[in-house]
């Protein structure tokens, strides 16, 4: 399915009242406007009226918003010469290694299909309704672990501070990387947070970095749920990886626990066993989950801390259970059962404040 990204919650709340825009959208989505008004009328995330706002640290969050949002301009470029090196297995040994020394947790590659690029663009009024036309071949996924500690604070300031630091750690590595890319010869364009051409979530998963949870977030070996990514798109001839061959396993892991759901302050999370004739298994509803951020004031976060792949599972012990439910009990137990409370911390680190 090709995404328009006119479409997203963050597409629809960027849009400026009264702007041209603001009326085409809505006299083709009348049903929408009912809710996206409502929310209108709530403070904005991390904004001074949000019943989490916390002077100064909530200060910080903004200005890293606002640096990644300036860094907006140096995410295209021309290559800086002719492509000299062409062997597809050097390069993608070169591009990985060059990711993670720039910054990167951990990086993939996939091709790109139908469906990893938006058909529109719809997160800043500047470019609002712009056919994607850019069809690089390959894609980096550079994905950024973000502190499980901050995370358990949510869903309070710290946690969008979080979110944040990991946008730009992952934004800076890719924005790097597209630069080196083009050095090489390269095309090569960073998608980072709110300048997504691509559904970068789609790119990590086919590169392998990871598999969808209940939650509807990536869920890699290492940081589980809890982390960031960025993505750079080339015509660098590189060599794509396999998506992660455990899916079903996790699919399997995530039908016995459902702790995410449980805990979900929007409600956003499905309870129950798996839609297994749905392209999704588990339908996140990122309406409600949007509706909880915005009453809230953050990000949340609250499935990424109470999730067992965020404290830690052994992926041997899971690839040994299969798709067995028996196991799957036994690991969950392990990890402190389905029902153990989830690790939130008010406190705010020393130095917020
Ligand atoms: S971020 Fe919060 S509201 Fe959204 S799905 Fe996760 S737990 Fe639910
Ligand atoms: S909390 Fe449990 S059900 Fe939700 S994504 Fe994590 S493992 Fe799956």
């Amino acid at each position: 399915m090709i995404a328009d990204e006119r479409d997203t919650i963050f597409s629809r709340m960027a849009l400026l009242k009264g702007s041209r825009f603001f009326e085409e959208y809505y006299s083709d989505n009348p049903e929408k406007f009912e809710n996206d008004e409502m929310l209108r009328s709530l403070p904005g995330l991390g904004s001074p009226g949000c019943p989490t706002y916390d002077h100064p640290g909530s200060v910080f969050t903004g200005g890293v918003f606002r640096m990644l949002s300036d860094l907006i301009p140096i995410s295209v470029g021309e290559p800086h010469s002719d492509p000299v090196e062409r062997d597809p297995a050097r390069l993608t040994r070169w591009v990985k290694g060059a990711a993670l020394y720039l910054g990167a947790d951990d990086a993939g590659i996939s091709s790109i299909r139908p469906g990893t690029y938006y058909s529109h663009r719809g997160r800043r009024e500047e470019v609002w309704g712009e056919p994607v036309e850019e069809s690089h071949p390959f894609a980096v996924a550079l994905l950024s672990s973000m502190n499980p500690s901050m995370v358990h604070k949510g869903p309070l300031a710290p946690v969008m501070a979080e979110s944040a630091m990991g946008y730009l750690r992952s934004g800076i590595a890719a924005i790097a990387l597209a630069y080196v890319i083009r050095e090489m010869g390269y095309q090569a364009r960073a998608h980072t947070n709110g300048n997504y051409l691509v559904v970068a979530p789609r790119v990590a998963a086919d590169a392998g970095l990871g598999v969808f949870g209940r939650s509807g977030l990536l869920i890699h070996r290492v940081f589980g749920p809890c982390a960031r990514i960025s993505v750079v798109t080339t015509d660098m001839p590189l060599l794509a990886g396999v998506p992660d061959p455990l899916a079903d396993v996790v699919k399997s892991f995530c039908s016995v626990c459902g702790r995410c759901s449980m805990h979900c302050p929007g409600r956003a999370i499905p309870e129950g066993g798996p839609d297994e004739g749905a392209p999704v298994s588990w339908a996140l509803d990122a309406e409600k989950c949007y509706q909880a951020w915005r009453r809230m004031g953050t990000d949340c976060g609250v499935c990424i801390s109470t999730c067992p792949f965020t404290s830690g599972i052994d992926w041997e012990d899971l690839e040994r259970a299969g798709i067995d439910p028996v196991a799957h009990e036994k690991i969950l137990l392990a990890s402190g059962g389905r029902d153990l409370p989830r690790p939130f911390d008010p406190e705010p680190p020393l130095w917020w404040r």
